[in-house]
């Protein structure tokens, strides 16, 4: 049995539709695939209507939150998708977006920059305005010669003076929403160092504390050292260690399938979650 917990679609920064996702899963020889978009549950639809005959969908999310001033992503399998509490904090992350871009541009005036929110929202051309969008106007104006010299700690990098931080949620109130949703949490790559800082393993034991269920071990930013440290980290603290792509579609470097989970993990998440099932393929026989 091949199963593999962490995708995206389009529904989140993933290029392939949650269909064609499903569809490339079946190809790829997976018997189980998790769709894990990026603080929403918007592609679960799609995949459902679309699951071939064969392959099993696990519904999830991926949660950006912040520890101790660290960007880290919870896995969250499985929840009611509907209960408030955590469908709240969802729509907190995700609708920061505009007013964070009104905060970076009003931080751009302020710094001379003759910067207009009308300018911005035409370059994004009805799209959700984001920091690439800002970044734009800003070689437009002529203030940078590239998108790249606008992402620096001059203007738009993290932490630079035009930069305005992200709403991100606690790790620790996210583990307990999950729960109370039924979920199931699993911490995503959390020794991946060359996306940014990591937390240290106190931090993982902390969570684990509080309710976490497992990390996710085996994953491509994770060399092989890393990966045996991480399995011994899981064992010590009774966490559930799984493996898995984090598909992204044809812009990132890892296949459906590359990395997988244990059968015997996956049977511990279904075992533990309550707030959904997982939604086994009709072959677009469903509601017909
Ligand atoms: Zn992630
Ligand atoms: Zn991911």
């Amino acid at each position: 049995m091949r199963i593999d917990l962490h995708t995206h679609s389009t529904a989140s920064d993933g290029t392939d539709t949650p269909a064609e996702l499903v569809q490339g899963a079946a190809a790829a020889g997976l018997d189980i695939v998790a769709l894990t978009d990026h603080d929403t549950t918007r592609g679960h639809e799609e995949a459902i209507v679309a699951l071939p005959v064969g392959l099993t969908l696990v519904t999830g999310a991926e949660l950006s939150c912040r520890l101790n001033g660290v960007s880290v992503h919870m896995l969250a399998y499985l929840f009611d998708p509907e209960e408030p509490g955590l469908l709240a904090e969802r729509e907190l992350v995700r609708d920061d977006r505009v007013p964070r871009a009104h905060a970076m541009i009003a931080k751009l005036r302020e710094l001379g920059v003759p910067i207009t929110w009308e300018q911005v929202a035409r370059i994004a051309g009805g799209g959700s305005v984001g920091r690439p969008h800002i970044a734009s106007a800003l070689v437009g104006l002529g203030v940078v010669d590239s998108v790249s010299d606008a992402f620096t700690p001059e203007w738009l990098a993290d932490g630079g003076r035009a930069y305005v931080e992200k709403h991100e949620s606690d790790p620790f109130e996210v583990i307990r929403l999950v729960k109370a949703a039924g979920g199931v949490t699993v911490f995503a790559h959390p020794a991946a160092a060359k996306r940014g800082r990591t937390v240290p393993e106190s931090a993982i034991a902390d969570l684990a504390a509080a309710g976490l269920d497992g990390i996710e071990v085996d994953h491509m930013d994770h060399d092989p050292a890393t990966r045996a440290r991480l399995h011994g980290l899981a064992d010590e603290l009774g966490l559930l260690a799984t493996g898995s792509s984090d598909y992204h579609g044809s812009h990132k470097t890892c296949a459906l399938g590359e990395f997988t989970t244990d059968p015997e993990v996956y049977g511990e998440i279904i075992r533990r979650a309550t707030g959904a099932f997982p939604v086994p393929g009709a072959g677009g026989r469903r509601g017909a």
